[in-house]
């Protein structure tokens, strides 16, 4: 062996390669530049893996980067002696480098046996080193209260969206007696000190209902509850009631409020009408609140990129940059001086967001501080069989069509009132009757059954049933089925303090034909019986009453063949 390492740079028994054997110079050459290619291949690999592990402090395997660098160096260096063989003998020193290269793979052989079962998460004989073995039992107890935590928050958030269900029925329910006895009390108050007491009660009580729905509709957003219903519509329809509500709102605060036709607009458009009023209600209602003086301008238009939009225009206060940030989170307010001159609960801007982006399109918010802003509602447009681009009609029309929804509506009909609890009879009737309509009332499902029968035994039909829902003996869907059942079809509305999402296709496919939510407005309960008494015809109320029974089918149909696959 010493005598192996004394001769190591001994050259002189050795021929160089190139001078045993044939070699042409090509094949020669060809022989050492492949050496030297693989070599500086060789090289450039451990290079780069270094290179790239230093600038990781976390890497767990450092030491096996450095060992498998060095095996791979190992590797080239043969390759690298056997090119300088073949030119010059040094063959002492290529055994030499073949030596160490074998010694190095295996130790790399050990060295990765050990490391590869933790780098691939699997339990191994390697797992007998404490240190693994912690490791993988700490990961394994980390998945486990993931998991844990998961179920958790699933069951906390469905145990959230139920309590809130509850709550808003229950809270629903008293407030539709207080707000309905204001206005039975207003009717009935002359004095103008007196009046005011009690619309201060109802503004106030209105104000906490919108609380709770905009309370409820996040927990519905929430828990996918929300579905949205797209129908074709009316544009101009649909901006001119738009306009007609928030006008009366802006005239109470002393600001005018008008709408633009910026541009050639649809006809008529594919969306849901419903959402995307909500939407534009709170976007002009804080437009209202939020300006003290000047004007909020509602501009409809078709957007650069073939989008409808609806810009919503202010001079109020503005919002300063750091605030629009936060806009749209939850319970997000201005600084507390805003809230506290203003109220609010933070809650619109956010539900408004949800509701745009379930309708495909986007909210966006230009502001400056103390000059006013601008929210800008762009949705798409779903084509309809009509959507093509017309000329928007002028704004003379608007106002024809503001004064056409506070014409006073006028009743001439009988209708049964059906509602355990006696302040919502009391208060349905003052309404109905207030309008003309000749009310008789019943207590509960059954007894509203028997009035029902009696009258169509006797030939004095209602032309319109209210039907209270949750009523104790027979409730409101059980009775609506015993009616349909006995040959009655009278218009019926079914009336409820339950407002999650189903609810409304639970009663119109269990045989009623509209819904109205507790609490009652007067407004919408005179309108609903004026429609349903007077504005459709029974042929139109059948035909409604058939498509609505095919929907049902179709997606009964679609349902069972889901749960059969
Ligand atoms: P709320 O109005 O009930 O407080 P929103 O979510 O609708 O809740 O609005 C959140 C906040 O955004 C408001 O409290 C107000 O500070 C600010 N804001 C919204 N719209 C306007 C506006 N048009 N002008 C000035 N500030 C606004």
């Amino acid at each position: 062996m010493s005598e192996y390492f004394s001769k190591l740079f001994d050259t002189s028994d050795f021929p160089a390669r190139w001078h045993c054997g044939n070699w042409s110079d090509f094949l020669g050459w060809l022989h050492i530049l492949s050496d030297l290619a693989t070599f500086s291949a060789y090289f450039a690999i451990p290079a780069v893996l270094f290179y790239f592990a230093r600038k990781r402090n976390d890497f767990p395997f450092t030491s096996l980067v450095w060992l498998f660098g060095a095996f791979i160096l190992a590797c080239g260096t043969v390759h690298l002696v056997d090119a300088i063989i073949f030119w010059y003998p040094i063959y002492r020193i290529g055994g030499m480098m073949k030596f160490v290269m074998a010694i190095i793979s295996w130790v790399t052989i050990i060295t990765l046996i050990r490391y590869i079962p933790s780098i691939m998460h699997l339990p191994s004989m390697a797992a007998t080193n404490d240190r693994l073995k912690l490791e993988i039992i700490q990961r394994e107890q980390t998945e486990q209260r993931l998991k844990e935590s998961e179920a958790s928050a699933l069951a906390a958030s469905k145990a959230k969206s139920a309590f809130l269900a509850n709550m808003s029925h229950e809270i629903r329910t008293p407030m539709a007696a207080m707000l309905g006895y204001a206005d039975v009390l207003l009717d009935h108050l002359k004095d103008p000190d007196n009046r005011n007491c009690v619309l201060v009660i109802k503004q106030n009580g209105q104000h906490l209902l919108e609380l709770i729905n905009d309370i409820l509709d996040l927990s519905r957003i929430e828990a996918g509850k929300l579905d949205v219903e797209i129908e074709p519509i009316s544009l101009v329809q649909f901006v001119s009631n738009l306009h007609s509500q928030m006008c009366v709102r802006s005239q109470e605060k002393g600001l005018s409020f008008d709408v633009k036709f910026a541009s050639e607009i649809p006809d008529r458009i594919r969306t849901d009408s419903t959402r995307l009023r909500q939407v534009l209600i709170n976007l002009i209602g804080n437009a209202i609140k939020f300006t003290e003086k000047g004007r909020v301008q509602l501009a409809v238009y078709m957007s650069q990129t073939n989008e409808l939009a609806f810009s919503v225009r202010d001079t109020g206060i503005g919002i300063s940059q750091e605030q629009q940030k936060r806009l749209f989170k939850p319970f997000s307010q201005g600084d507390s001086s805003v809230t506290r001159t203003y109220g609010g609960s933070g809650l619109g801007l956010d539900i408004s967001n949800r509701l745009t982006r379930m309708l495909g399109g986007s909210i966006s918010i230009e502001s400056k501080l103390g000059v006013g802003s601008t929210f800008t509602v762009t949705i798409p447009i779903l084509s309809t069989d009509d959507s093509s681009l017309v000329k928007p009609p002028s704004f003379g029309k608007l106002d024809l069509a503001v004064n056409e929804t506070h014409k006073i509506q006028h009743l001439a009909c009988r209708i049964l009132v059906v509602d355990d609890r006696r302040d919502i009879r009391h208060i349905s009737q003052h309404f109905l009757e207030k309008a003309g309509a000749k009310v008789t009332t019943a207590e509960n499902g059954r007894q509203g059954i028997d009035v029902a029968i009696a009258a169509r035994d006797k030939c004095e039909p209602f032309d319109l049933v209210v039907m209270d829902i949750q009523m104790p003996i027979v409730d409101g869907m059980e009775a609506v089925a015993a009616l349909r059942l006995e040959g009655i079809d009278w218009p019926i509305i079914a009336l409820t303090a339950d407002a999650m999402k189903g609810d409304r296709d639970k009663y119109l496919n269990g045989g009623c034909d509209d819904y109205l939510s507790k609490p009652i407005d007067q407004g919408k309960l005179v309108s609903i019986a004026v429609k349903y008494t007077r504005d459709i015809s029974k042929k139109e109320l059948n035909r409604l009453r058939t498509e609505r029974a095919k929907k049902f089918q179709t997606t009964l149909r679609s349902e069972t063949s889901e749960a059969r696959q």
